[in-house]
């Protein structure tokens, strides 16, 4: 056997986990955001795009084909007919020491990655193999013809994926012609997911989207037309504060979900994140934000004034009163009624039910997973709890600071 080391078992990935894609192997074909610009969106900031060369893309093909090679193998070793287990997988790591190390104390960086990779291949294999996401924030910004040829690769070595998602702009699919789209979708590109967060020009422009309603429209039905199945995000809260712009915000966004009618529709509410030129703008005075009220508020429109049936998927914690995925037909009255409930409830409970879920519901525990918790963020947490409790005067005052912070750190 070829002497082995730990990078030929090691494929790239990028920094973001997309929701909802879980059960995906996740293949990282460029890096990073081509527009980068957008004030809310922290995730890429400082980080340069950058192309990933076909060669690259499609050795990380063969990598994936190798890793799964090994645990079948170590499978059949232990007598378990390739299926895969926990013991399989220890199994596998155990019998390649010179890929994923000797002992656990000793494992260097570089055996990490290579379990990383494992971990992401075993993952997919677990749930079947059937689907791909190809990361970073824009794969579609590759040159159709290259895509193809991924594509086709992909198909050639690993036989039993269905279904292939990525994220795109909706200014990329309108610079993509109605032919390459149906090419993309033949070779096996079945999902986009696609950031609209607003329907108007006034809030795309403010927030440096890069991209227009027009543009939205017409990128995002020429995909729908291909072939293509698209997952819109809506972005509740992300005209600020103001009443009539936040209006006005929602009622541009349901007239072009209404013309579009896109396969589903993905509720993000906004949060003012940390490291974001959004929250720059927040600290200056210059941007207001809606208060989580408002938010619940705009969904309320959203979901009274689609007049389509979609998918309608809210996970995200942002979403306080929803973790909700299924048809807009179906969950309609129930999401209404959630929020008609929560709008008659005063507002020292509606507090109280919101700070509730961000303190036992994940989300500060996800914070501290990624290490954005610390003493300062405690100390607002508890002087907000003691008010609470006290029922004094300021209670919701600092309640609404707090679960302001919480949701400055991070989003689950
Ligand atoms: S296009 Fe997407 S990833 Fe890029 S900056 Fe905007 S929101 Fe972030």
């Amino acid at each position: 056997m070829n002497k082995r080391s730990p990078d030929d078992y090691t494929i790239e990935s990028g920094p973001m986990g997309p929701i909802g894609e879980s059960e995906s192997l996740i293949l990282r074909v460029n890096r990073n955001c081509p527009w980068n610009r957008c004030l809310f969106c922290s995730v890429y900031k400082g980080r340069k795009y950058s192309v990933r060369s076909i060669a690259e893309i499609k050795a990380d093909i063969d990598t994936i084909r190798r890793i799964c090679d090994l645990i079948e193998s170590a499978s059949y070793d232990i007598g378990l007919s390739g299926g895969l287990t926990h013991e399989a997988l220890m199994h596998v790591i155990r019998s390649n020491q010179d890929i994923y190390g000797k002992e656990f104390p000793g494992v260097c960086e570089e055996n990490w990655k290579a379990i990383r990779s494992l971990n992401n291949v075993a993952n997919w294999m677990l749930y079947g193999g059937k689907r791909v996401f190809l990361q970073d924030s824009n794969a579609l910004a590759m040159q159709p013809e290259e895509m193809i040829e991924v594509l086709r690769h992909l198909k050639e070595s690993l036989d039993t994926v269905e279904t292939v998602t990525s994220y795109a702009r909706s200014k990329t699919c309108a610079k993509r012609s109605a032919d390459q789209l149906a090419a993309l979708r033949n070779e096996g590109l079945s999902w986009l997911l696609i950031g609209m967060e607003t329907g108007s020009d006034r809030i795309l422009n403010y927030m440096k989207k890069g991209v227009t309603r027009a543009e939205h429209l017409e990128g995002i039905c020429r995909a729908m037309d291909a072939g293509i199945d698209c997952a819109v995000f809506v972005m509740p809260g992300i005209a600020g504060s103001n009443l009539e712009r936040a209006g006005q915000h929602m009622r541009e966004t349901i007239d072009l979900l209404n013309e579009i009618e896109p396969t589903e529709v993905r509720v993000r509410s906004l949060a003012v994140l940390e490291g974001s030129p959004l929250h720059d703008l927040y600290s200056s005075g210059d941007f207001k934000p809606a208060t989580e009220d408002q938010m619940i508020e705009e969904i309320r429109m959203l979901l009274e004034e689609l007049n389509f049936n979609c998918t309608i998927e809210t996970y995200q914690m942002t979403n306080v009163l929803f973790n909700i995925k299924g048809e807009l037909s179906d969950k309609r009255e129930e999401m209404l009624a959630r929020i008609k409930r929560y709008q008659s409830m005063p507002p020292i409970e509606r507090v109280r039910f919101r700070f509730n879920r961000y303190l036992n519901g994940g989300y500060v525990n996800f914070i501290k997973m990624a290490e954005r918790y610390d003493s300062s963020l405690e100390r607002e947490i508890s002087s907000a709890l003691t008010s609470l409790e006290a029922g004094s005067d300021d209670a919701i005052e600092k309640a609404e600071r707090a679960i302001f912070t919480i949701k400055s750190r991070a989003i689950p």
